[in-house]
């Protein structure tokens, strides 16, 4: 069994430390990934600090992982050794209902297997992500990556840019579409820069003035600071679409105003607290609120695809494994421009 080093939490709410763990032999269909960046999504660290209540330990964290085919199972298609590879937050689903059969596995009605906390149906065993140097994957669950990326701003893409992706494909993003990134975060920052790729009109919302200037040099045209309340009138009706990133607790219906009739605000942040909304903010202009979750493997080539073609990746800030602990330290203080992305060299050395 191909042997790996990682980085996991023990127990719930400790710090990460080194871990020695087997991947499972690669079957038929299998790749074997020596697994060259991995992203540092916030999720990790909610999921480390076990506040959503599933987590199992240990636990490896880590789903936006790209890196070099090592080896290929002898019936594997889609890779051969030595091409670009990349894993996101999902490894299997059950292939069989409506939402695998349509295509859009991340609404599995049967079981999603998770690419880290999840089990594994070829051993029954948990699943262990990306913070380790090696994985092993159904070659259906892999991604192929552009050699016009830079890997290491490429791995973000995996969860921060298929999470923005997604929702401004389905809500219809594009030239005469007024769009707004609500919060200039790990997702925010890639949902500006996506929808300015797709020709939208993007506006950032922020509550920090001092983002302002990255905002304009992501892509955006405006800046709207949240902070001061004469925003909410100056955009009260102007928007197509709000993406919104904010995993914070916040008032909904202040921000539903500032949507036109028709308009649709898609959570994809995931503040503690359900969102409470007066009912005229709805009816008043025919609004929706929505909220959509990853992407499908599918779009989610297509996404990579896409940022080849417009030579985009993510603001990352490129770490060795063992300053985990201090980025999730920074992250937590929403210290970082955008992204951390491990180096997983430091761990083979
Ligand atoms: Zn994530
Ligand atoms: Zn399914």
């Amino acid at each position: 069994m191909p042997s790996a080093k990682a980085y996991a939490a023990h127990q719930a709410k400790e710090p990460l430390k080194p871990l020695d763990l087997q991947r499972r032999e690669p079957g038929p269909h299998d790749v074997l990934i020596d697994i060259l960046f991995c992203g540092v999504c916030h999720s990790d660290l909610h999921q480390v600090k076990n506040e959503w209540g599933f987590g199992a330990y240990p636990m490896v964290p880590g789903h936006e992982i790209v890196g070099k085919v090592e080896a290929v199972g002898s019936a594997a298609k889609k890779f051969k050794k030595g091409d670009i590879a990349a894993i996101g937050v999902l490894v299997d689903t059950c292939r069989t209902c409506e939402s695998c059969k349509e295509g859009l596995e991340q609404y599995c009605e049967g079981t999603i297997v998770w690419t880290y906390g999840g089990v594994e149906k070829e051993t029954g065993k948990p699943t262990y992500g990306g913070y380790s140097t090696r994985i092993v994957a159904d070659e259906n669950y892999v991604l192929r990556v552009s050699p016009k990326l830079k890997l290491h701003e490429a791995a973000p893409l995996l969860c921060a840019g298929i999470t923005t992706y997604s929702p401004l494909r389905h809500w219809g993003a594009g030239p005469d579409k007024r769009v707004a990134i609500l919060g200039l975060g790990g997702l925010g920052h890639m949902g500006v820069k996506l929808a300015a790729a797709m020709g939208a009109e993007v506006t950032v919302l922020s509550s920090s003035p001092k983002k302002k200037d990255d905002a304009f040099r992501l892509g955006a045209k405006r800046f709207a600071d949240m902070s001061n309340p004469k925003s909410f009138t100056d955009y009260a009706g102007y928007f197509h679409l709000i993406i919104d990133a904010v995993s914070a607790d916040h008032d909904f219906t202040k921000y539903m105003d500032l949507l036109k009739r028709d308009g649709t605000l898609v959570l994809v942040g995931l503040p503690p607290k359900s969102p409470a909304i007066l009912p005229f903010a709805l009816t008043a202009k025919r609004r929706a609120i929505a909220g959509s979750q990853v992407g499908s493997i599918k779009e989610t080539q297509e996404m990579l695809d896409f940022c080849a073609q417009h030579g985009l990746g993510s603001d990352v800030e490129v770490i060795p494994m063992q300053k985990i602990n201090e980025a999730f330290d920074r992250m937590a203080r929403n210290d970082v421009r955008y992204r951390f992305v491990i180096d997983m060299a430091s761990l083979k050395a």
